[in-house]
């Protein structure tokens, strides 16, 4: 299969002004080195502690964030640079769901015109003429029939989800980045979400990159994960492999914390001294180094580079 999405060594920094004439004194690193790529109708999961870089790389990926470094190939076009009509282009290839379901709706707005909105935004159609294709969406998200004429402070948590993912579906995207699409929802409702989501992929030809912070989400969801660390993946490869042989050992310390139900496989939880670093003034070296049980001498001086260690396995780490 093709590569639907290419993320080559992609950074995005943000400025911190300070002083009288409020220059740039700083840089928050927010994501310091990613590359990733996405099969078509594949999903990646990204995962990482908050404030790792992994909401700020589907950003910046989407172009809502100018990149400061890198490059974004999607469907074969270099998008870094797209600006004006061309990346208006790609943003109808590209929708995200977003984590807040409340946040992210006008709770005031009613449900047909919330999901009618991206058509009417990239096509001449009417409300009018939309109204059986936007009724057909609610449906296959699992709305009720009358949903179209409601508002949506009207609904709960779950199905306001679903209308943000009908929202994101309504201009028929390539690729759906999901950020924590189900971390503001009521546990109960959360796989109903998540195998809503794996049924639409088949159906639309959806290629996802889901982002959570919990290893059991996306192990669910993915066929390939990344794991991000300050700004940096550290570790991606197929799913099976994260889970059964992790060879970074930040990925390690994130498997050891999986609990298991099967006591006889009971491992030891690998328990990680320290905080993460500021981003606004990473560690030299591996940026894991202040806080990794099998540091040695080079890690603090040299920044491993990600590489593949077995097939379709990369790794940054300087033990391999
Ligand atoms: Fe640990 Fe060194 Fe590997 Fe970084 S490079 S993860 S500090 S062993
Ligand atoms: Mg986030």
């Amino acid at each position: 299969k093709e590569n639907l999405l290419e993320v080559k060594n992609l950074k995005t920094y943000y400025p911190i002004k300070g002083g009288f004439f409020r220059k740039t004194v700083a840089h928050v690193k927010a994501v310091d080195d990613v590359s990733l790529e996405i099969k078509n109708g594949e999903t990646l999961g990204l995962v990482g502690e908050s404030g790792c870089g992994k909401s700020t790389t589907g950003r910046t990926i989407m172009r809502l964030l100018e990149p400061t470094d890198g490059q974004i190939l999607f469907d074969g076009k270099d998008i870094t640079e797209l600006r004006g009509k061309s990346l208006r282009d790609i943003r109808k290839d590209i929708q995200m769901v977003f984590q807040d379901p409340y946040a992210s709706l006008n709770p005031m707005q009613m449900v047909g015109d919330i999901v009618s909105e991206p058509i009417m935004n990239f096509t001449n159609k009417s409300l009018k003429s939309l109204k059986d294709e936007v009724m057909e969406l609610l449906k296959k998200v699992g709305l009720p029939e009358d949903a179209y004429y409601k508002y949506a402070h009207e609904f709960s948590g779950g199905q306001r989800q679903r209308i943000g993912i009908a929202r994101a579906l309504a201009l028929r995207p390539k690729l759906i980045i999901a950020d924590e699409p189900v971390s503001a929802l009521d546990v109960s409702v959360q796989s109903q979400v998540l195998n809503l989501l794996k049924e639409l992929q088949d159906e639309f030809d959806l290629t996802f990159l889901f982002i959570a912070h919990d290893l059991s989400v996306v192990k669910h969801m993915s066929d390939r994960i990344g794991v991000m660390y300050l700004g940096n993946i550290v570790e991606i490869a197929e799913k099976a492999s994260i889970y059964d042989e992790p060879l970074h050992p930040y990925t390690q310390a994130l498997i050891s914390a999986i609990p298991v139900p099967d006591p006889r496989k009971k491992s030891q939880r690998i328990i990680l001294e320290g905080d993460v670093p500021s981003p606004a003034n990473p560690p030299s070296g591996c940026p894991f180094h202040p806080r990794c049980p099998q540091a040695i001498a080079e890690c603090s001086a040299s920044k491993p580079q990600l590489k593949e260690v077995k097939p379709g396995h990369r790794v940054a780490c300087h033990l391999y």
